[in-house]
């Protein structure tokens, strides 16, 4: 694997690169590699693509301070991880690399309402940056598919949404979201719950599914109602349970059979947030 740290150099390699080598495949990651991230390098390998994985803590898309400067970093075992998956290219740019103008004046994004509900309405600027850093890494490694996880929903609904606004040809692969054998999805920020609250956080995971099995014969506000009371007498403070249709990320009223359904939930176990969701399908 080449490791690459300026974006010049990565650059002029993929410039250079030979036309008739495989179509380039991006995975963009925030480090603190687990299976779910080497699940789409796995899936991109399989796919017989030049797999490139991006390793950046991207600080415009932290609303919470705190959030960011705890954010795991475990460079050394992501690279020993990335090499083992036969990544072939690694990009592992500074904040300098990637914003050489600074974070002030950065472009702003017409998302509509995706970027006000959910996440966007719980983590305000968020996917500004999103798109931000998306776009950035997108001009620079040019892929012709970008892999992303189902874990993260939503921003995979607006990176979407990003590459229609870039008016760019680039194919979305969404992976499936990897699991620890008690169903918690396995997650960066799980690196900082302990023992018994990595136990405790597997409720989420049995929320979701208790909504999915509830959903035929109960009504979505009811099942939310009680989910929320549930996870919160179980200690998490909860930002968000929503039943909506998996196209539009608005609320369903009642089961229609006809629409696929996305049952999502945020909430916090004492200072780590974790998200989820699970998809409905018929
Ligand atoms: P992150 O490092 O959290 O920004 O995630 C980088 C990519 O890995 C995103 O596309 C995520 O959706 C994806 N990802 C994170 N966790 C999982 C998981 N448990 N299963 C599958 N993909 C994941």
């Amino acid at each position: 694997m080449i490791v690459f740290k300026k974006v010049n150099d990565i650059k002029l390699y993929i410039e250079k690169r030979e036309k008739s080598n495989p179509p380039i495949a991006f995975v963009p990651t925030m480090g603190a590699l687990h299976r779910g991230h080497i699940s789409l390098i796995d899936t991109a390998k399989a796919d017989k693509l030049f797999t490139v994985c991006s390793i950046f803590v991207n600080p415009t898309q932290f609303n919470n301070h705190q959030d960011f400067n705890k954010y795991p970093i475990t460079i050394e075992k992501d690279i020993y991880l990335l090499e083992k998956a036969g990544c072939d290219v690694l990009f592992l740019p500074s904040a300098e690399e990637i914003y050489p103008d600074g974070q002030k004046k950065l472009a702003q994004y017409d998302l509509g309402y995706i970027e006000t509900i959910l996440e966007g309405k719980y983590r305000p600027g968020h996917f500004q940056g999103v798109c931000q850093v998306v776009q950035r890494l997108l001009e620079i490694v040019q892929p012709t598919v970008l892999y992303l996880g189902q874990k993260d929903y939503q921003q995979c609904m607006v990176i979407d949404k990003l590459i229609n606004i870039m008016k760019s040809d680039i194919k979305l692969n969404i992976c499936p979201t990897q699991r620890e054998t008690n169903g918690l999805a396995m997650s960066s920020r799980n690196m900082r719950l302990n023992e018994a609250e990595k136990i405790q956080a597997q409720k989420i995971h049995e929320t979701l599914q208790s909504i999915k099995n509830g959903l035929a014969t109960h009504d979505p506000e009811e099942l939310k109602r009680t989910a929320i009371d549930n996870l919160s007498a179980n200690g998490f403070v909860v930002d968000y349970v929503e039943i909506a249709d998996a196209k539009t990320l608005q609320p369903i009223e009642n089961r229609d059979n006809t629409s696929t359904v996305v049952v999502l939930i945020a909430a916090y176990l004492n200072e780590v947030r974790l998200i989820d969701n699970l998809l409905i399908t018929n």
